[in-house]
């Protein structure tokens, strides 16, 4: 066996962040009429968030606003956009609702139950890597029945340090007291975590789900998680 330890993210690589999300977002608009209060449609809704949303996500990245503003502006914002005024306090309700709401959403990518199993049966280390937000992972994990394969979870808000930084990849290799070579990074995002995983000596697998076109060639690349199980 090549390698030891799997160190595999979990937004967009087993759990379906997509699919849990838009059914969030879709419950949400409807329970609290927001096709009503802000005149408008579910798809220009969602598209404005996603576009406010990803912006407070970079300043997130950079280090220059918290996850509690970011938690509450991605909605106020939005709201904001549509018209509204004085639009903290349902912003925030919205915002509440989301982190509630969107962990018990139990959808993963299609072959994470049959693949998790089988790597687990082959005597691999399973660690999670995740840059996600700490009270919510552990959520996720545990309603979409897969914790119970891991042996460890490493998120950047314990470590301290965010994925591609490659400080967060010395602590996980340092709790796990292995060596970059006995370790393989499982993960979709080509920055994030193939290419931080590269930096650091680090093996990777790429998921390429969204047909990118990435500038350097990862160790692999699958286009869907069953693939895995003929590399490993
Ligand atoms: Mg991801």
């Amino acid at each position: 066996m090549k390698y030891r330890h799997l160190l595999i993210d979990l937004d967009r690589t087993l759990w379906d962040f997509e699919r849990n999300s838009l059914q969030t977002m879709r419950e949400m608009f409807d329970k609290y009429e927001l096709a009503k209060l802000c005149h408008t449609d579910f798809q220009t809704f969602l598209d404005t968030y996603h576009v406010i949303n990803y912006g407070l996500w970079q300043a997130y990245n950079n280090g220059t606003l918290t996850k509690e503003y970011l938690y509450v502006a991605r909605f106020s914002l939005t709201l904001d956009h549509f018209g509204l005024s004085d639009t903290y306090a349902l912003g925030k309700q919205l915002g509440d609702y989301y982190v509630f709401e969107s962990p018990k959403k139990t959808a993963l990518l299609p072959g994470a139950e049959v693949l998790l199993p089988y790597l687990k049966e082959k005597g691999y280390t399973l660690s999670i890597v995740s840059n996600g937000f700490k009270e919510v992972q552990f959520e996720k994990m545990r309603t979409s029945g897969i914790d119970g394969y891991f042996d460890h979870v490493f998120l950047s808000e314990d470590i301290g340090y965010q994925k591609p930084d490659r400080r967060f990849f010395d602590w996980v290799l340092e709790s796990l007291n292995a060596e970059p070579r006995q370790c393989l990074m499982i993960g979709d995002d080509i920055t994030v975590d193939i290419a931080g995983a590269r930096d650091s000596g680090i093996d990777q697998i790429f998921c390429n789900f969204a047909g990118a076109k990435p500038d350097f060639e990862p160790t692999h690349t699958v286009f869907e998680l069953k693939s895995i199980m003929e590399i490993l």
